[in-house]
């Protein structure tokens, strides 16, 4: 993290002690200047990407982590001034023992301290399965074709879009800060999913009318800038790592970007960029999502049977 405490002075309000340096712009900011900055990034964010309208339905993706946490409590300060749009917290409990569990008391004890809804929706409800019995049920690890990851991936969306529609959301707010943008851009080159590419952008395209529009508001904050904003306003958040973190090639990502950060300042923000400029390009080239009704759950899905049902079944 890049916080000293050289004598410097905060080069915004000029008065107080810098606290933090940040090597892609050279500023030097103290702890007020600090949040202002990152909240003034968030709204300028979403102004640039017109994610919200005056009157939207906001659902908050709250999972109790530093990120998401911060966005809520960022969210909650913006929307005052929007008295006709409303904020509301929505949690997948996936079903991870003595993970999750703190995870939702925290996120529902920041929705009070803030006066917001909360809503939790669980796999156990939806699919019958809790992610460990899921988990139990593929075998072992070195036998299993899938990743934790990739279980837990395709049904936390679809309970999060089940969440969203439940609270009559218009757009559910997620927390993916520049680097999870900037690692999931280059997973999805490596792996040569191009469609990915292109559909994964800070507001996705209206698509179906029971798919709800998600916005990235953080797409444009740094991780370690999400996570100083949460420490200096001394927002409770859960620390512990998810005991299936597993995406081997997001961690190869992370590391390499992280390296590149380091030597040459503004790297993540230059690939962002340059992702931004092809993917218009990209979007008339990538096949257009053809959506018909899951024979099983009648949900939106590319073929007969939706992702989240070939799972279930596989389970069976
Ligand atoms: Fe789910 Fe993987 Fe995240 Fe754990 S680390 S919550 S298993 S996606």
């Amino acid at each position: 993290m890049s916080v000293n405490s050289t004598a410097a002075v905060c080069v915004v309000c000029k008065r107080r002690d810098a606290f933090f340096f940040r090597p892609y712009s050279g500023e030097k900011l103290c702890k007020k200047c600090f949040v202002e900055s990152i909240e003034a990034k968030v709204r300028g964010t979403i102004g640039k990407y017109n994610m919200f309208s005056f009157d939207d339905r906001i659902a908050v993706a709250v999972s109790g982590g530093k990120d998401s946490i911060s966005l809520l409590h960022i969210l909650a300060k913006t929307e005052q001034a929007h008295p006709k749009s409303s904020l509301v917290a929505v949690t997948v409990d996936e079903g991870i023992k003595g993970y999750r569990d703190e995870a939702l008391e925290i996120a529902a004890a920041n929705c009070k301290a803030l006066g917001v809804e909360h809503h939790v929706v669980s796999f156990k409800e939806l699919y019958g399965f809790t992610l460990d019995e899921i988990i139990a049920r593929t075998g072992p690890k070195s036998e299993r074709e899938l990743t934790s990851c990739a279980y837990c991936g395709v049904l936390r969306r679809r309970a999060l879009n089940v969440a969203a529609r439940d609270v009559c959301a218009d757009k559910v707010a997620t927390a993916h800060t520049l680097d999870d943008e900037v690692q999931t851009s280059l997973m999805n080159i490596f792996r040569g999913d191009i469609a990915r590419l292109a559909k994964e952008k800070p507001v996705t395209d209206k698509v179906h009318p029971r798919l709800v529009r998600k916005v990235k508001p953080f797409c444009e904050v740094p991780e370690r800038e999400s996570t100083l904003y949460a420490y200096v306003k001394n927002i409770r958040f859960q620390d512990t790592p998810c005991p299936y973190a597993s995406e081997a090639l997001r961690n190869d990502i992370r590391a390499m970007l992280n390296r590149m950060e380091q030597k040459r300042a503004g790297t993540k923000f230059t690939v962002f960029k340059s992702i931004e400029r092809i993917r218009p390009a990209l979007v008339n080239v990538v096949e257009k999502d053809e959506f018909q009704e899951c024979v099983e759950c009648g949900e939106p899905a590319s073929g007969s049977l939706c992702r989240t049902c070939e799972m279930l079944r596989d389970l069976c």
